[in-house]
């Protein structure tokens, strides 16, 4: 079980809660991170007294440590504060809650340092799944999943012997567009796509729900978790978010976990593992919930899935680029300079054009296609 935890991206959705549960458990917290959100940082900082403190923008972080000297607490800034923050001496789990492939390097960082690694980071695995699985594998730290689907998954497989998974299967709630056409939804508004029928998330995550790339994200994410192919994990959409996944096994009994949509579960028991302690989320109450439905993804409509999945089949960077080419369409449509369709377009666009790479990736070439990536697609638009 994690006693001292870092936590990057202590600001954002996962963070907090996981301070939450942190709060609950007494775990002590030896470093915090955030983008530029210093009010809520300053908080989180007077509450839980870490040793440090690292702010991507300088800016902040000057003002942060004017705002903090009389703390203990060490206020860094830039890639270097955040890495020593994954890096920090005392800590024993990391909990990387970074939005965004910003989170790999930090990632590795800590695995490198030996620290054990909580990942909610889904783009650490998307773009760079093979060298942080041979990096979990050589320094023989732990890595527990974050994200719902894959904790659930990843407690489902407790107790079932090696060899006895048939396949995955992923629910996914479907995000605010479920059951849309491609003619419906050519002009939603960004506020539209952020209403999420069951998570409150961060914006990106959510728009990633709205047009199923989460779900294609997240099973390159499993592939790399679980060890497993495209072909052997099934998506069901199953709009009550209840059933946070399942496994079949190869005599077709199926395993399932469930719970309310609440992220201090898996985020618990990735820092807890293999308790099972007292959580601050609510227990389910099942006469409530009543119906639990499943439905068929719309592979053509929400096709930010298909291509995942294509770009998983091909390996290498594929599924580097793809994360690239998302991230910036999002951050676009967020910023309402393209349609909520044209995230999909990009995505599909950027990974039928691109060259790919044989031979062993490494995390050069990584950074260096995503990087070309985003700057093709931004010439575009
Ligand atoms: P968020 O936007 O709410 O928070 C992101 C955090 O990362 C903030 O603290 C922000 O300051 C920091 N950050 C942003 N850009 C950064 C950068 N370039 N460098 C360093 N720090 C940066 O996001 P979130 O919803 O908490 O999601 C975090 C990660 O967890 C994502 O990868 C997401 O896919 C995954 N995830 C989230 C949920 C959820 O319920 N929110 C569920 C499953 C997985
Ligand atoms: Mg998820």
């Amino acid at each position: 079980m994690a006693s001292k935890i870092s936590v990057l991206g202590s600001t954002g959705s996962i963070g907090t809660q996981t301070l939450d549960v942190a709060r609950m458990h007494d775990l002590k917290v030896t470093a915090l991170t955030a983008n530029s959100n210093i009010e809520l940082l300053e908080r989180q900082a007077r509450e839980f007294h870490p040793k440090m403190v690292a702010v991507l923008d300088l800016g902040a972080a000057a003002q942060l440590k004017i705002a903090l000297k009389d703390t203990d607490t060490e206020v860094f800034c830039g890639e270097e504060g955040i890495k020593m923050a994954a890096t920090e001496e005392s800590c024993d789990t990391v909990v990387n809650a970074i939005v965004g492939v910003a989170g790999l390097v930090p990632t590795l960082e800590a695995i490198k340092a030996g620290k054990n690694i909580a990942l909610a980071n889904k783009e650490t695995l998307v773009a760079g799944g093979s060298i942080v699985m041979k990096a979990v594998r050589e320094s023989g730290v732990k890595l527990y999943p974050v994200d719902s689907e894959h904790s659930a998954i990843f407690q489902c497989l407790q107790g079932c012997p090696e060899n006895s998974l048939k396949r995955i299967i992923l629910t996914a709630s479907g995000g605010s567009f479920f059951g849309k056409t491609r003619e419906e939804l050519r002009n939603v508004s960004v506020k539209q796509a952020l209403s999420h029928p069951n998570w409150s998330m961060g914006a990106k995550i959510t728009v990633d729900s709205a047009t199923m790339m989460n779900k294609g994200l997240e099973v390159i994410e499993a592939s790399w978790l679980f060890d497993c192919d495209d072909k052997d994990i099934d998506v069901v959409i199953h709009r009550e978010s209840i059933i946070h996944s399942m496994i079949l096994l190869k005599d077709n009994a199926v395993i399932a976990q469930l719970g309310v949509p609440d992220m201090r579960i898996p985020i618990q028991y990735a820092l807890t593992y293999p308790e099972r302690l007292p959580s601050p989320a609510a227990e389910p109450d099942f006469a409530d919930i009543a119906e639990m439905s499943f439905y068929k993804p719309d592979y053509n409509t929400f096709a930010c899935l298909a291509v995942c999945r294509q770009a998983l089949r091909k390996g290498g960077l594929y599924p580097t680029v793809a994360n690239a080419a998302n991230e910036v369409a999002v951050d676009m449509f967020l910023r309402e300079k393209i349609k909520f369709l044209d995230i999909a377009d990009i995505v599909t666009e950027a990974v039928a054009s691109f060259g790919g790479k044989s031979g062993n990736i490494t995390l050069d070439d990584i950074l260096q296609t995503d990087k070309e990536t985003r700057i093709r697609v931004k010439n575009k638009y």
